[in-house]
């Protein structure tokens, strides 16, 4: 059997997965915290630990499994087509226009290829599903939110590589600082960090102790009304952009992942109601939601099977 590795490189954790077929027959997963690192180092210092932490994790999976022929990388940022090079990473600051493709196979030995981690991840939704040929639309709810368009079983990245960069679909105008330079994006509101900001902001100065997405969910779940609050603002703002989005694309499927998506039954409510007042009323209640049941698979088994692929976005 020919095999693949994937890689899905986030915010705080890196992991590695050797794919054959549709499975991952192994993965590890590394605590690397590339978001802080980019903040408390100049870009091409970040740069150069990034690429050194990221290809010493493939090496290690190359060398137990060597027949892997080709690496898919799932980055969290935009990817410029014309080049494969990230343009910009709203999550890792400071890095722009590096060429992680090539630098990765240099340090590996093998072909190289590089998508959006949200992209990749609705590739692989999409394969791991029982649709041949359809459409769907997967929300990656993480550190950002990440979306990714399969249009008749294809990948879409756009012209520009920012096609479905809905965490930047803007649903506050003049609101919180985005990482991509704009105000009021949804993901400072529907991602882990933007439901940890809604939280501070909502407490007393004297508590403002910053916790994170899981802690407020547990908090949330245990009935505390400032965690709650920070949960239905997220589902608001995640079913206002939802609704933009389906009246652009219209499809029939939305997947919804990430680590987030574990507290999906504390947003449902709110999202589904702003969702359905806000589509157009010939499109409510025709468009199947589902949490994913990949659990965090998708995303690896996507970039695998992109790198597997010849033309990864013409397949
Ligand atoms: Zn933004």
């Amino acid at each position: 059997m020919t095999l693949f590795a994937g890689v899905d490189v986030g915010g705080t954790n890196l992991r590695v997965g050797v794919v054959g077929g549709l499975k991952i027959i192994h993965e590890k997963r590394t605590h690397t915290d590339f978001t802080s690192l980019c903040q408390s180092n100049p870009p091409d210092v970040a740069w150069q630990q990034i690429i050194a932490v990221t290809s010493a994790a493939l090496n290690e999976a190359l060398q137990q499994f060597p027949q892997v022929t080709s690496v898919g990388i799932g980055f969290p940022g935009f990817i410029d087509p014309k080049n494969g090079h990230v343009a910009q990473s709203p999550n890792l600051p400071g890095l722009k226009n590096v060429d992680l493709a090539g630098d990765l196979a240099r340090a590996i030995n093998r072909p190289v290829i590089v998508e959006n981690d949200a992209l990749a991840a609705a590739y692989g939704e999409f394969r791991l599903s029982s649709l041949k040929d359809g459409s769907l639309i997967y929300i990656g709810l993480g550190t950002g939110v990440g979306g990714g368009l399969i249009q008749a079983g294809k990948p879409s990245a756009g012209e520009h590589g920012v096609a479905m960069e809905v965490g930047h679909i803007i649903v506050e105008p003049g609101g919180r600082l985005c990482g991509c330079g704009n105000r009021g994006c949804m993901e400072q509101y529907a991602s882990a960090t933007g439901v940890g900001i809604s939280y501070a902001e909502s407490s007393a100065k004297a508590d403002s102790q910053l916790i994170d997405a899981d802690q407020i969910a547990t908090l949330a779940a245990a009935g505390d009304k400032r965690a709650l609050a920070a949960y239905v603002v997220a589902g608001d703002k995640l079913g206002q952009a939802l609704a933009h989005i389906l009246k652009v694309v219209d499809v029939g499927q939305v997947i919804v992942g990430g680590g987030m998506s574990k507290a999906w039954p504390l947003m449902q409510q709110v999202f589904n109601q702003r969702l359905q007042a806000d589509l157009i009323p010939v499109l409510r209640d025709k468009v199947n939601i589902n949490i994913s049941d990949n659990e965090d698979r998708a995303g690896i088994i996507g970039a695998a099977l992109l790198a597997g692929a010849k033309d990864h976005l013409n397949l």
